[in-house]
């Protein structure tokens, strides 16, 4: 498990962001002038079945510290937005704040506003049926005991998790714990592919992700009418302990139905939609649908900010579609992991009609206009939501944007590059600023320009011209903040929070640096100890110093005896690759446990130190294996540069 710490945001930095300038402002004013702020029903459902609020709306550590906060967005209490906030984001950024213990239907009950997801609740025959059990131990452990208190006292004897993100099974430790997982007395169920997609979308690149997560979710702006107001999906992510159980039973058939607990529940696979091993539940006896992540009451993503493999909205589209057909006539309430329910059927049938085809409209359109030659940000500047669906508040781009989902559907089938040759080889971004700002006149007379388009309210085009000075002029001042300035209008202009949360953060970076944190080993031991063998050592070979390995042959037996797996790992060409199986021309052979391979990896154990306590056996030319550590990178730190060039790039 791994303690996601809260690092103190200076209040200074609420004090560095301006007003909303007058541009910003009609442009807020302008967009609230098209949508339906008369229809409050979503209103309603938010708070519809309130048993009881989160207590004092705080979830404390046992150190005593706050990993969940909902005073921090008091500001957000009246209807009209304040003119630093897109109008309709801060209407759903007070929808978000819909907190507490909700009865949805008979024996199905949920937690919201304990952390960025929801914890679904099912009542068994004899006990609890949990899903999703939020992010972190701390929230999810705070939203069993808010259960407790208004219900029986059950034991819990399933959890689900709906899919491969951790807002929906990183606080499983809070729930259960392993022991009865081990004992047999609580089933932990999952999609197919569930262990593989959390290593795939995850570990790999965990760590340039959590960065960029960082400007996705607003997590270290202040909260306020000039900071973080929204997630999109919730109010934002809480802040305590990370933790994974694997599943004991995975649902592997596209439709699959158990009895769990003396409830039918049927399980539809939909993967490669939102996550790449996800499901959606019917519950018959009850009358409930779980669309799980696929069908918000929002445009989603198809590549969020913080990066993945881009998402096919065809199949999301084919699924939410499949699910209308297979279970809406039987459905009385819909309900998600995110968010509030849809009540009453032909409602339900209305919200997610819209919701196929508002993935199929963008996939569709945007394939449309590549088949006529457009590149990615001209398809992006015209497409945008069909009548019908525009006035809708339940499909508008609260997380994902049609603009940035425009240039996921191009990059999904056509790449990163637009075929341009112009743009297959050019400078990297600093060398090729320096010479931009040289050709310009010199940064000074590019900053006066800019700032007239600053006046005129040309923010986008300033953030990128600006954009060009930094790179080429790091510690430039009046470049930075200019930049900043910019960025933050677009911020305030935004409706998607996770647009508004990465401009004004970028701002706040420009203004203020790069918070600096400690390196940290690359994930949190749970995940590493749910690694397959063949992840973990790609997860080690993405380590490997090519100049350090240059010239270096040889090959490595290893045997690890808790999971009676044999594998060889070779290294040549400064690369290093694995295969099952022994190899008799090996350097050496390693004879340990996964366990101890894991410990090295997270630094709570040295070689010599596994050496010494016989945890590892060496047999063959040791040396080899010294050498091999040598080779990687130390763990480092995830704060890297992004608004500027960076340190020892170019
Ligand atoms: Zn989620």
């Amino acid at each position: 498990m791994t303690t996601r710490s809260a690092v103190p945001v200076p209040a200074t930095h609420l004090d560095a962001a301006r007003d909303a300038d007058p541009a910003t402002r009609s442009a807020n004013a302008a967009m609230a002038a098209t949508l339906p702020f008369g229809d409050t029903r979503d209103f309603e459902a938010a708070r519809r079945g309130l048993i009881a609020p989160v207590p004092d709306g705080i979830v404390q550590a046992r150190s005593g510290t706050a990993v969940w906060n909902l005073g921090e967005y008091a500001f957000i209490d009246g209807e009209l937005a304040p003119a630093t906030v897109n109008p309709s984001l801060w209407r759903m950024a007070r929808l978000n704040l819909a907190n507490g213990l909700f009865k949805v239907a008979e024996r199905v009950y949920q937690l919201r506003g304990f952390d960025i997801s929801n914890m679904t609740v099912l009542e068994g025959d004899s006990g609890l049926i949990l899903i999703d059990p939020l992010m972190t131990a701390e929230v999810a452990q705070a939203a069993l005991a808010l259960y407790y208190a208004h219900r029986p006292s059950k034991p819990v004897v399933a959890v689900i998790y709906t899919h491969s993100h951790i807002d929906h099974y990183g606080g499983v430790r809070g729930v259960i714990d392993d022991a009865d997982v081990k004992a047999g007395k609580v089933a932990v169920i999952a999609p197919a592919g569930f262990m593989e997609a959390i290593a795939g979308e995850n570990v790999l690149a965990g760590l340039p992700m959590m960065r960029r997560a960082q400007f996705q979710f607003g997590s270290l702006l202040p909260r306020g009418p000039r900071g973080q107001v929204d997630a999109g999906l919730g109010k934002g992510v809480s802040r305590g302990t990370t933790g994974l159980i694997a599943p004991t039973q995975t649902i592997d058939q596209p439709i699959e139905e158990h009895v769990i607990d003396g409830l039918r529940i049927i399980f539809q696979l939909a993967p490669e939609t939102e996550a790449p091993a996800e499901m959606h539940m019917f519950y018959p006896e009850l009358r409930v649908l779980n669309m799980a992540e696929n069908a918000c009451p929002l445009l989603h993503n198809f590549i969020p900010l913080r990066g993945s493999v881009a998402r096919d909205p065809r199949i999301w589209s084919k699924y939410i579609s499949d699910a209308i057909e297979l279970y809406a006539s039987g459905t009385d309430v819909l309900i998600g992991q995110h968010h509030w329910p849809t009540w009453g059927r032909d409602a339900i049938v209305d919200y997610l009609q819209a919701q196929r085809d508002l993935y199929k409209h963008i996939h569709d359109q945007t394939l449309r206009y590549m088949n006529k030659g457009w590149r990615p940000a001209e398809i992006a500047e015209v497409i945008d939501l069909p009548p019908g669906l525009a006035e809708r508040w339940s499909v508008r781009g609260y997380y994902g944007t049609v603009s940035h989902n425009v240039k996921a559907v191009y990059q999904r089938y056509l790449s990163w590059y637009d075929g341009n040759p112009c743009n297959l080889h050019p400078l990297p971004p600093a060398p090729a600023a320096r010479k931009f700002v040289d050709y310009m006149g010199g940064a000074s007379a590019v900053i006066e320009r800019a700032r007239a388009d600053f006046a005129k309210g040309e923010f986008r085009w300033v953030a990128q011209v600006m954009k060009e000075v930094v790179y080429a002029e790091p510690d430039n001042k009046p470049a930075r903040e200019l930049c900043a300035d910019a960025l933050e209008q677009m911020g305030y202009q935004a409706e998607s929070a996770t647009w508004r949360n990465a401009f004004l953060y970028g701002a706040q970076e420009l203004r203020h640096g790069v918070v600096q944190m400690p390196a940290r080993t690359m994930m949190a031991a749970d995940t590493l100890a749910g690694l397959s063998t063949d992840i973990f050592f790609d997860a080690l070979a993405i380590r490997l110093d090519a100049a350090k390995a240059a010239a270096q042959v040889f090959m490595i037996n290893w045997h690890f005896t808790d999971r009676a797996e044999k594998l060889v790992l070779t290294l040549s060409h400064s690369t290093l690759t694995h295969r099952v199986g022994a190899s008799a021309a090996a350097a050496a052979t390693v004879t340990t446990t996964r366990a101890t391979l894991d410990s090295i990896m997270l630094q709570k154990m040295e070689v010599p130190e596994a050496l010494s306590s016989g945890a590892l056996r060496i047999e063959g030319d040791a040396s080899r294996l010294e050498a091999l550590f040598g080779m990687f990178d130390p763990p480092s730190s995830m704060m890297f540069d992004i608004l500027t060039p960076g340190e020892g790039r170019f």
